[in-house]
């Protein structure tokens, strides 16, 4: 056998990479992780975490309305985004330096700047090469930006963290799942925010019920949709920036956040050098056990451009090490997964929508609720509930699971497990209910409503 720098040598220390970086050191193999910005990737720097912080920041402006009608007095709060933006950074610094520890508690050899791929064995990183056995292509994703005139002035996800100021006014692009989220965040924040889509209701691939709530949720929360139309061009004035619309209108905004989707980072890796396929939007072709078209380089995560989510690339990760070193080939099991989007109201949802179980089994029985939960009772804040089961009336299996209101995120985590073990319709009505809560309603709904 050649005599290799590494066994694997991993690029990108995102969720994936590290988690197959750290389990192949902690298995005693000589193991490489190479990051050109922070240990930790997307997720930990300008993704998950730093994003679910702003959402609790941005709650508080409800919670503090919510808290008078409980007969606490509120008076004088304010917000100040700069003590926000400090302690996430400090935060976020804390975390990255755990990741860094256990790094190196499992021997992992951490290479700061970036990899380039020379060929199917050799990784250049600026003068040094280095040589693995296998190589780990685990580089993510970066956001999408469409070339329009004045895009120079238009942010990202990247940069929306980071702000100097909280924008005042701000107008986004695109009706996904970040786009919608900070448009909660800043709308919680006290931004007057519009979101432009070029078509019609959000959320696009959800349960028709799910799209329809949370549009109503934000814009009874005052975010405005504007539809079927998109950015022409962007200019700059001494009053902020005019963002001119397809539809002929301009709006003005202090930032502009583009929110149209991700595409995977192989631009410049040297996967043609490698002999790595690429497929659609440059995306990592892999086979059913991460393997790319070079037998020894495999790829996992937002690369692969299939699920762009955290647990996804951790499963990934997990099975490859499975597969490499454990003698256990294992294939990621892509099926049941679940997903919260984190607006105001919140989105849990697992498993088929509506449409998509009518479009594979015969019968389908669909379970709905809607309501006001009780916490709202008193406030009398116009926010409801809605629930959702998709069942085949043929076997009675759960077929998918939705939900948008309060704590959707949190239910819908041990829902995903009942669904993912073939829960039927008959057992769900079998178990006794949690009262008063707001899941209890899973477990109430006795009588199909089509
Ligand atoms: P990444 O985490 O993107 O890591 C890739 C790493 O590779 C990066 O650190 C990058 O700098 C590095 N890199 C790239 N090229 C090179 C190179 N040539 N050399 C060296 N290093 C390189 N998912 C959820 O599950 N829940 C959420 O709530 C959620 N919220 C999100 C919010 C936002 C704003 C965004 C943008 C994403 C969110 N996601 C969420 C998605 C999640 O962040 C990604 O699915 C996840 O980070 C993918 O992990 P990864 O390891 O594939 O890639
Ligand atoms: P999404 O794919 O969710 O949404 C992209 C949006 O941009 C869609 O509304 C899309 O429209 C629109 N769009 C695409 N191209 C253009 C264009 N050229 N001009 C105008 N609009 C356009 O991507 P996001 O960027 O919101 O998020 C990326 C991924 O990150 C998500 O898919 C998800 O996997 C992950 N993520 C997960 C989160 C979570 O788990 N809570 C939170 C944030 C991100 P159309 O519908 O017409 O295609």
């Amino acid at each position: 056998m050649a005599d290799f720098d590494f066994d694997l040598f991993t690029v990108g220390a995102g969720s994936g990479g590290v988690r197959a970086a750290r389990l192949a050191g902690a298995l005693g193999k000589r193991s490489a992780l190479a990051e050109e910005w922070t240990v930790g990737g997307t997720c930990v720097h300008r993704g998950c975490i730093p994003k679910k912080f702003y959402v609790f920041a941005s709650h508080f402006a409800d919670d503090f309305e919510d808290a008078a009608a409980y007969g606490w007095s509120v008076d004088g709060v304010r917000f100040d985004w700069p003590t926000l933006v400090a302690a996430k950074k400090k935060e976020l610094k804390r975390l990255e330096g755990i990741y860094e520890a256990n790094l190196g508690k499992a021997g992992v050899e951490i290479l700061r700047g970036r990899a380039v791929l020379e060929d199917a064995h050799t990784v250049r990183m600026g003068e040094k090469t280095f040589t693995a056995e296998n190589i780990l292509i685990a580089t993510g994703g970066r956001p999408y930006m469409p070339d329009i005139p004045g895009a120079e002035h238009v942010i990202t996800s990247d940069e929306v963290f980071d702000l100097a100021e909280l924008p005042r006014r701000l107008v986004i692009a695109g009706a996904g799942y970040i786009a919608l989220e900070f448009a909660c965040i800043f709308r919680g924040l006290g931004a007057d925010v519009t979101v432009v889509y070029r078509r019609t209701g959000v959320l696009r691939g959800f349960d028709e019920d799910v799209r329809k709530a949370v549009q109503e949720g934000m814009e009874a929360k005052g975010i405005r949709f504007v539809f079927e139309t998109v950015f022409e061009k962007v200019e700059k004035g001494p009053d902020g920036l005019a963002i001119h619309l397809s539809n002929g209108d301009v709006l003005p905004a202090d930032q502009v956040l583009m929110a149209a989707g991700r595409q995977p980072n192989t631009e410049g890796l040297g996967c043609e050098k490698a002999g790595v396929e690429l497929g659609v939007g440059g995306a990592v072709v892999v086979d059913a056990h991460l393997r790319s078209s070079q037998p020894n380089i495999f790829a996992v995560g937002d690369v692969t451009h299939r699920i762009n989510l955290t647990p996804v690339a951790i499963h990934e990760a997990m099975c490859l090490i499975d597969t490499l070193y454990k003698d256990n080939p294992r294939s990621p099991d892509h099926e049941h997964i679940p997903t919260a989007v984190f607006t105001q109201p919140p989105v849990g949802t697992v498993g088929l929508t509506e449409e998509e179980a009518r479009a594979q089994f015969e019968q389908v029985d669909i379970y709905r609720a809607r309501f006001r939960p009780l916490k709202h009772t008193i406030t009398g804040r116009e926010e409801f509930v809605m629930i959702k089961i998709v069942a085949d009336r043929v076997s009675d299996r759960v077929l998918g699971v939705h939900m948008v209101g309060l704590d959707a995120g949190e239910i819908i985590q041990a829902v995903a497990i009942a669904v993912k073990a073939g829960v039927t319709k008959a057992q769900m009505d079998a178990t006794m209910a949690v009262h008063p809560t707001t899941g209890e309603e899973l477990v109430l709904m006795y009588t199909p409503v089509s």
